[in-house]
């Protein structure tokens, strides 16, 4: 089992994230203009299929300033005593039908946890993008288990998979903007997600291995 701790150097460098994200906005946009260009003068099948590599790419445009857009309006929200054991649930909600879908089953267990002090939205969605790669990490399905503790004024979130694992040499690349192993990914929910922690003055950790699974722990402040 490795574990990491993620340091806050990694998001300081606003120029290079602004770097990475015009140049992953730049690459379907080049894409776009060309095939635009191509389908000037094709027709039939062809137009088809150009417009449906058109479609995926203004859906990756979408999809990146979408998760971009959290982070971008965080003080528009307060901070507020919230049920995180309620919040749980919603997201658990969220998810049944692509867990369906993919065979996985989601465990929860939340014993009586004090009210946390975090930005709700912001918070479900870091959870959220937690839970997304749990699932994505199984595709051929499996459990999910997702531990809540209270302790030492803190509170424990643990989100645990069964999955892929995340090889030892890129553990410290998870959360990276861009860094991504999937082919639709975007490489923008872990950098999203440890963002919003340090928010919280929380802790993000991840242990993982290999074929066997990973499990992401978020520490938070109580009070
Ligand atoms: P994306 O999901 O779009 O790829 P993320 O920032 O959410 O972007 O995750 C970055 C990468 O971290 C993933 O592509 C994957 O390689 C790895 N990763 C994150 N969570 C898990 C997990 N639970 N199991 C295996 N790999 C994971
Ligand atoms: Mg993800």
């Amino acid at each position: 089992t490795e574990k990491l701790l993620f340091e806050s150097e990694k998001l300081t460098a606003v120029g290079q994230l602004a770097a990475s994200i015009a140049h992953e906005i730049r690459n379907p946009l080049t894409t776009i203009k060309g095939f635009l260009q191509l389908i000037k003068n094709s027709n039939g099948e062809t137009k088809e299929e150009y417009y449906s590599i058109l479609s995926d790419e203004v859906t990756r445009i979408e999809l990146i300033t979408g998760e971009l857009l959290v982070l971008a309006k965080p003080q528009a929200q307060d901070f507020q005593q919230v049920n995180i054991g309620k919040m749980l649930e919603d997201v658990i909600t969220l998810f049944s039908p692509q867990a369906l879908m993919q065979h996985v089953e989601i465990h929860c267990e939340i014993p009586e946890i004090p009210f946390v002090n975090c930005i709700e939205n912001q918070l479900k969605q870091a959870i959220i993008n937690v839970v997304k790669n749990a699932i994505e990490s199984m595709p051929q399905g499996g459990n999910i288990h997702i531990k809540v503790k209270a302790m030492d004024g803190s509170v424990h979130i643990m989100v645990r998979d069964q999955g892929c694992g995340i090889p030892k040499e890129f553990l410290d690349k998870i959360g990276s903007p861009f860094y991504t192993t999937k082919e639709k990914g975007t490489g923008l929910g872990m950098m999203t997600t440890l963002k919003i922690v340090q928010t919280h003055n929380g802790t993000l950790e991840i242990a993982s291995k290999s074929n066997q699974g990973t499990t992401v722990k978020i520490t938070l402040p109580i009070s």
